[in-house]
């Protein structure tokens, strides 16, 4: 059972994955990357034919959807029954899609029990764990809590620069209309009680990462003494 529940949730484009994956490979803890959750569902929905729109079609598909995820931060992947869908499930049409999953409460309520309990069965020291509500629903007693954010304008530069290929404008437009519907479900923006917020807009990756690191370190010692 993990000692240490790292919880980070944060806006789309937020550097929330790349920074709690490094985050976790330096503490030696697992990582766990529930937003590869919900994508995976909206995928399987979509293999369906079913619009991700329905919420009676979406909690339909939930009823087989058979997943396992890595939480290993230097071997992640993501599988729907044995089908691999580490790269399928970022693509512009799974998060385009996303959304419309993530906002059923039936399947919130399914998935964040499935999180608490990989959380739990984790064999690392610790894990850190990212979303949306992590700090707030998922895992609001974890002794770390941190809200990663940046200004829309940086995290919509950042997000078109890891995806090559596509339009900028087109990228930030799709990134900012999946945040405004993302946030009619959860609140990401604001930091709960107790949430230490981090904001990147002028920190470089490392910055960021120690910054995390540095919450952490804190926490840890504030829990020794
Ligand atoms: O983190 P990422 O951008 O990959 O998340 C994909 C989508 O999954 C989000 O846009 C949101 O709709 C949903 N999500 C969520 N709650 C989480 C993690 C992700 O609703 N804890």
């Amino acid at each position: 059972m993990t000692d240490l529940i790292v919880a980070i949730d944060g806006p789309a484009g937020s550097g929330k994955s790349s920074v709690s994956k490094e985050v976790a490979r330096r503490r030696g803890f697992g990582y766990l990357d529930t937003g590869a959750v919900y994508r995976a569902l909206a995928w399987h929905v979509l293999q369906h034919a079913a619009d991700t729109s329905d919420s009676a079609a979406v909690l339909d598909a939930v009823g087989d959807f058979d997943w396992t995820i890595s939480l290993d931060p230097d071997d992640f992947w993501v599988r729907v029954g044995d089908e691999d869908v580490t790269a399928a499930i970022r693509e512009p049409e799974i998060s385009a899609a996303v959304s419309g999953v993530a906002r059923v409460p039936a399947v919130r309520l399914a998935v964040n029990a499935s999180f608490r309990r990989l959380a739990a069965a984790a064999t690392q020291p610790g894990i850190v764990i990212e979303g949306r509500d992590i700090t707030t629903v998922v895992a609001p007693d974890a002794p770390v809590r941190v809200l990663l954010t940046a200004a829309p304008e940086v995290r919509a530069a950042r997000r078109s620069a890891e995806i090559s290929g596509q339009d900028a404008s087109a990228v930030a437009k799709a990134l900012h209309a999946r945040d405004a519907k993302d946030s009619k479900v959860v609140d990401f923006l604001t930091a709960a009680d107790g949430v230490d917020v981090v904001d990147s807009t002028e920190l470089d990756f490392e910055q960021t990462v120690t910054a995390v690191l540095d919450v952490i370190e804190k926490a840890v010692a504030a829990d020794a003494r």
